[in-house]
């Protein structure tokens, strides 16, 4: 139960409108949700509908409503993060003001190959030159956290990544500044996603720093490969979870977590009360796992 001085654990599934939920989704999502009950807390669904040009028209009802299918409802009205682009923006600015992030002129056609920003614009923009993106400022340091699957983790994102875009030179919000915002907004106490993301916690973890968050826990969870060891992928067409019966999906959904459902027919229901009562977080692997 929680308590006045503990915050209620909450956490969230937050696909991209990218396509139809395929069985990576669902493992995300449904290992997201057990979480939440084990830990007597609320599971949220956002839609992180950020970057219209790679929206797919019709893709956040439908996932959504395949969630639904599986018994899975937002304990919270469902947020949709556009509707926070003020906030992400006013944001950004207070970082630009507060000379923790700055713009940069510099075109991805004139960055190193290595992908590595050499901080060009960090010392100001020289005159007439335009700004197109903006960049939290980074140093050489090692970010240390404890992922609760994947274990301790060291990144170094001023040595690995460089001072890192939280608003594009499109003009679009960066993942990394309206993750962290909406999580921040949202009372995420944790994390539960798709290993595929754990790189990204050093430059959320200094979105966190520089913005003066609490930051949450972390938990990533095994990423579901193809038998050629490549990731799914909503936008590449990976095969919709919803063309297949929910209590199988949700079988194999939880196999890939660990868990040891019985096998033989059993309905939805049944299925979700065996994994609620049985759900240990401490057996779901590091991954990846192969479908
Ligand atoms: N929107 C991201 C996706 O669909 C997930 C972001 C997150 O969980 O931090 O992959």
């Amino acid at each position: 139960m929680p308590t006045d001085t503990a915050p209620i654990y909450r956490t969230r599934f937050s696909p991209s409108p990218t396509g139809p939920l395929h069985f990576g989704s669902l493992v995300a999502a449904v290992g997201s949700y057990l979480r939440a009950r084990e830990k007597g807390g609320e599971w949220l669904i956002r839609i992180d509908d950020i970057d219209p040009p790679r929206e797919v028209p019709g893709a956040a009802r439908a996932q959504i409503e395949t969630l639904a299918q599986f018994g899975l409802q937002s304990n919270q009205p469902i947020l949709y993060q556009r509707s926070r682009e003020a906030i992400h923006r006013k944001l950004i600015s207070w970082l630009v003001d507060n000379e923790l992030a700055y713009p940069c002129a510099c075109s991805s056609k004139s960055l190193p190959e290595s992908g590595i920003y050499p901080g060009t614009c960090r010392r100001g923009l020289a005159a007439g030159q335009v700004p197109r993106s903006i960049r939290l400022k980074t140093a050489l340091e090692a970010i240390g956290f404890v992922d609760f699957v994947q274990g301790p983790q060291c990144q170094n994102v001023g040595r690995d990544v460089g001072d890192f875009i939280i608003r594009r030179g499109d003009g679009l919000i960066a993942y990394q500044l309206a993750v962290v915002a909406d999580d921040h907004f949202q009372g995420i106490t944790e994390v539960v996603r798709g290993a595929d993301l754990l790189g990204s916690v050093g430059r959320q973890l200094l979105v966190y720093r520089a913005l003066n968050f609490e930051k949450p826990d972390y938990f990533h969870l095994p990423l579901v490969v193809d038998q050629q060891g490549r990731k799914l992928s909503k936008s590449d067409g990976a095969d919709p979870v919803s063309k297949y019966p929910p209590t199988q999906v949700l079988r194999l959904a939880l196999r890939a977590l660990g868990q040891e459902p019985p096998s033989g027919a059993q309905s939805l229901d049944t299925q979700w009360q065996w994994a609620v009562t049985h759900w240990s977080s401490h057996k779901v692997p590091k991954g990846p796992v192969t479908i």
